[in-house]
């Protein structure tokens, strides 16, 4: 998932601030017989679903930086179906349904759960949105009203130690299952994946 673009809106809640960027003391350690990967001065909390969560602040001041996706921001939206925009409710109060702009190559096939990590977009925010984050628009876009959505993996980059113990990435933002638990181990996680269900389809999205 990529970043958004500056617009004269506001600045959607999922897109990070430079000053939010904190360092990473990454460190391997032995949990249950196994490496895991870790921080040097880890709390409990940056574990959820199995996998470490990569440390981010929370001040939302500083320099935008469109291109990145805030990942406590990001998750929280996707746990709590909030807007990507406003970081509000994206349920429609009348029929308890989620807002949310998926690509069209979803039409047809309203039944199957379709996996994304692009967070919920409420009604109000749909032309917001689309002119923020331009990926948007390139997938003939439709906005759907989701029944039920749950989270099935992650976004993340996986890391290994080379010969004299650094930590190292080895791979950069692949999508692994929650059930993957040999990759979670060594997985720090950037975006949550859930799979939305129980689809209706809402009139196409024109692009602007
Ligand atoms: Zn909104």
């Amino acid at each position: 998932m990529t970043g958004a673009v500056a617009t004269q809106f506001r600045k959607p809640y999922v897109t990070p601030y430079e000053e939010e960027s904190l360092d990473l003391p990454l460190a391997f350690e032995c949990a249950d017989g196994l490496p895991r990967l870790t921080y040097r001065d880890a709390l409990p909390q940056e574990w959820m679903l199995g996998v470490l969560w990569a440390r981010c602040g929370t001040a939302r001041e500083g320099k935008v930086q469109w291109n990145l996706v805030h990942t406590l921001r990001q998750r929280r939206c996707m746990l709590k179906g909030l807007c990507r925009v406003c970081g509000k409710s994206a349920t429609a109060p009348d029929t308890g349904r989620v807002s949310w702009i998926l690509p069209s190559a979803l039409a047809g096939d309203f039944r199957s759960p379709w996996p994304t990590a692009h967070p919920p977009t409420c009604k109000a925010h749909v032309g917001e949105a689309l002119a923020a984050f331009p990926y948007l628009r390139g997938e003939a876009p439709v906005v759907c009203a989701v029944g039920d959505y749950s989270p099935v993996g992650v976004l993340a980059n996986l890391y290994g130690e080379d010969d004299d113990g650094r930590v190292m990435e080895t791979h950069h933002q692949i999508p692994i299952g929650l059930n993957e638990s040999h990759l979670l181990n060594r997985a720090l996680a950037t975006q949550l994946i859930v799979q939305v269900m129980d689809l209706q389809p809402a009139e196409p999205v024109a692009a602007r």
